[in-house]
This record gives C-alpha cells, sequence and structure tokens, in this order.
C-alpha cells in the first residue's frame, strides 16, 4: 500500500483477517472475559474473543508507564504469540487523593497480582488517614480502561479506545458482585456500589462498557 493511501478501518480490521475469526483478548481475568464477551456477542461482528491463557500464552511483562503504553504491550504480545488479531485491556482505579495510586499498579496494589481482597485492604488502609484528617469527606476515586487492538503484532496502526467511570471510594465493602474493587466502588447518584449492580448495569455506565462501545464503533466504520 503507498504511504498516501490511508486504509479504512472496516478493511483493516476485516474479521476476514483471521481464518478462523478468533481474536484473542490479552489477559486471564474472568472479570474483564465475561464483560467483553457478553459486549461483543452483542455487537455481531462474527468474532470469537478467546483469552491468551486457552493458547497457553502468559502473560506478558507490563513494563508501561502509562495504561495505554501497557495495553499496547499486552495486546502485541498476545498477537505475536498466537498470531492472531489481539486486543488488550489494561485498566484500573485512579484514586487523586493518593497520586492517582493504585492506578497501572491496581492488579498487585498490594505485591501479589490479582489478590482482589488484599488489594482492597491496603486500600482502604492507606486512605484510613486521609478520611481522618478531611473529617469523613467523600474520597474520589475513578476507574480507567484503555483498550487496544491489533490485527498483528507489528500493527503501526493499533486502534485505541478509553474509557472512565467516576465515583467515590467506600471505607468498607458493599455488593456481592463484580470484581476487582468493585466493592468499594461507590455510585452517589445511584446510592450502588458497583459490586451492586447487576453485570447489564455494570456494561452500560462502566469504564469497560464506554470503552469497549468506543472500540466497537471504531471497528464499524
Ligand atoms: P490489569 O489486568 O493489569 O489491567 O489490572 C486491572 C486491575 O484493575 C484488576 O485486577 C482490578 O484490580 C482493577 N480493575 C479493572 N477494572 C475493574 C473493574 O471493572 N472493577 C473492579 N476492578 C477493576
Amino acid at each position: 500500500m503507498s504511504t498516501l493511501e490511508t486504509p479504512t478501518l472496516s478493511k483493516t480490521f476485516s474479521t476476514q483477517s483471521a481464518p478462523d475469526h478468533q481474536w484473542v483478548l490479552a489477559s486471564n481475568n474472568k472479570g474483564k472475559l465475561a464483560e467483553f464477551q457478553r459486549l461483543f456477542a452483542k455487537a455481531n461482528l462474527h468474532v470469537t474473543i478467546v483469552p491468551q491463557g486457552e493458547l497457553g500464552i502468559e502473560d506478558a511483562v507490563e513494563d508501561g508507564l502509562s495504561f495505554v503504553e501497557n495495553a499496547i504491550i499486552k495486546a502485541r504480545h498476545a498477537s505475536r504469540i498466537s498470531g492472531l488479531p489481539a486486543i488488550a485491556d489494561d485498566s484500573g482505579l485512579c484514586v487523586p487523593a493518593l497520586g492517582n495510586a493504585p492506578g497501572i499498579y491496581s492488579a498487585r496494589y498490594a505485591g501479589e497480582h490479582g489478590n482482589d481482597s488484599k488489594n482492597n485492604a491496603k486500600l482502604v488502609a492507606d486512605l484510613q488517614p486521609i478520611r481522618t484528617e478531611h473529617a469523613n469527606k467523600p474520597i474520589k476515586g475513578m476507574f480507567v480502561c484503555v483498550l487496544a487492538m491489533v490485527r498483528h503484532a507489528d500493527d503501526s496502526l493499533p486502534i485505541i479506545a478509553q474509557g472512565l467511570w467516576q465515583g467515590e471510594i467506600l471505607e468498607a465493602p458493599h455488593g456481592e458482585g463484580g470484581f476487582g474493587y468493585d466493592p468499594l466502588f461507590w455510585l452517589p447518584e445511584l446510592q450502588a456500589s458497583a459490586a451492586s449492580l447487576s453485570a447489564t448495569d455494570k456494561n452500560r455506565i462502566s469504564h469497560r462498557g464506554q470503552a469497549i462501545k468506543q472500540l466497537l464503533a471504531q471497528l464499524s466504520l
């Protein structure tokens, strides 16, 4: 293709690009996978999302300094090993009162990758002195989700989508559903925690729901 020719996304991301129409999800997080599969199934793209673990792909080393860098690193890694198009989600919780921690380190905030209860306990403990100092004023937090989609490992034009979800951080867990920091994430306008929302309601408004919708919109251009 000449350098002057701009590929349309519908051409570059045709589902024909993979003979079996499989795309790898560069994650083994069950919570993320369920949310992806639900939203992709609705989009009718004829694409099956396969978690990288099913293809024997280990996690990439996430050594980027931002969500977007890590999302691209993870997508390229999964695509390089599988030979398939890949989507990666790098997400986390940013708390401005903690300098945006846990941020890109959300999955391993307490030191052990993916230990949700330890991560939540550390967040509650880290916020305690701030609550005391500010007379229990609500502490703001924001879930961030950045998606990167590559057609192949060296793709120079990854599709990037980003969703942000504003809320407050609770002092104690609330609700039984969701995953990760959902039980500590309070939505004042709904008077509910993210963990007490149904999967459908969470997908409708969450950082990931917003980012996946943006990605799907770009794919169907
Ligand atoms: P990643 O796999 O490196 O992107 O880490 C994402 C981490 O951020 C997860 O392990 C969770 O701790 C947190 N996280 C991301 N999205 C959500 C969500 O929708 N709910 C709750 N926690 C989330």
